[in-house]
């Protein structure tokens, strides 16, 4: 049952009407929730909430259908804009951007030159920049592009899936590299011949990919809501004299507050993922796929008054 509810939701997320439907309907009941607000200004006052509770954030300007070069390059300026707008309000964030959005499926030169301007603000300011990983289909692009930009940017970091069977390989590719990870288990709907189909998998490549990247000595960001993932990491990192500086965990903006906040106590790294955008459509669409409790929360938004 629990499969075929996820994979209703990710049939939807991919909906055009939907999402045109849901740009129109408006951003009400997911604002301050799970999504920041319309804009990245209407999402600084939970954001430095956050920075006041301890946590930082890395933000996004959702978009998931971008279909002309125009569209990718004011993607691209509003990621600049974001940038200066953290720097200027100095606001502890970094940002997330999906390659898709700078024009993936355009036109490969268009997204190199996007975010050569995005990256050349982003070291001015010391704003580190992830790239989100997408569908399968787009990872060997997004990571080739992230190795180009890695060797001439320190702030330049990138995700790696657990559902998919060739991220141990691509972790030990990306080694040489010293790369700053978000490690998750992945998102989107995956066919078997690419990714694990049975979550025991997933989470035990998951934890496969924690333990090679913190032993590595690189910067990991683990990135789960998964309180077992989160015990391994902290235990992991215990038996082995890890720094609680060398990671840090992260959980997506509205999900588990609580343990946000007993992380933080406890002395632990925590950085909460704002997306923002009137197109949230997609996003919200996964994150129902996920977790099926959050369709009770939708809809008792959607009909409180
Ligand atoms: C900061 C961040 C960035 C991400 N970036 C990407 C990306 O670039 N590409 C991509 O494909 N995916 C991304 N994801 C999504 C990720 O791949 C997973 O789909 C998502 O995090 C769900 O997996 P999980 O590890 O949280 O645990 P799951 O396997 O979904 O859940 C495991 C357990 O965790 C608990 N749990 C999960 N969610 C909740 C909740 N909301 N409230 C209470 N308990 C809960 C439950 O006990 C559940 O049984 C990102 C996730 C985060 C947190």
């Amino acid at each position: 049952m629990e499969l075929v509810t996820r994979d209703f939701f990710l049939f939807l997320s991919k909906n055009n009407v939907m999402n045109r439907m849901a740009k129109n309907w408006g951003i009400g009941f997911v604002r301050g929730k799970m999504i920041g607000g319309n804009n990245f200004n209407e999402s600084l006052v939970y954001i430095k909430k956050l920075n006041d509770q301890g946590m930082t954030a890395t933000v996004d300007h959702l978009g998931e259908f971008v279909g002309s070069s125009e569209v990718a390059r004011e993607r691209a300026e509003e990621v600049i804009h974001t940038i200066e707008t953290i720097a200027r309000e100095n606001v502890n964030a970094q940002v997330s951007l999906k390659m898709t959005s700078l024009g993936l499926d355009i036109d490969e030169k268009l997204v190199r030159e996007n975010m050569t301007r995005i990256l050349e603000t982003a070291e001015k300011h010391q704003i580190m920049v992830t790239i989100d990983m997408e569908d399968e289909a787009r990872c060997q692009k997004t990571l080739d592009i992230f190795k180009e930009f890695r060797l001439r940017y320190s702030n330049v970091s990138t995700v790696i899936q657990a559902y998919l069977y060739r991220s141990e390989s691509d972790l030990d590719e990306l080694n040489p590299l010293r790369p700053f990870l978000r490690l998750v288990k992945g998102a989107y709907k995956e066919s078997p011949k690419v990714a694990f189909p049975d979550k025991s998998d997933v989470d035990q490549n998951y934890k496969t990919l924690i333990r090679k990247q913190l032993l590595s000595g690189n910067y990991t960001a683990i990135a789960t809501h998964d309180d077992h993932m989160i015990a391994y990491a902290k235990q992991l990192a215990k038996d082995n004299q890890i720094p609680a500086s060398q990671f840090e965990f992260q959980m997506l903006y509205g999900m588990r507050n609580a343990t946000q906040q007993a992380l933080v106590k406890d002395g632990y790294n925590v950085r909460v993922y704002v997306p923002y955008g009137d197109d949230w459509y997609g996003y919200f669409m996964r994150r129902l796929a996920e977790r099926p409790a959050n369709i009770a929360f939708a809809f008792k938004g959607m009909t409180k008054k």
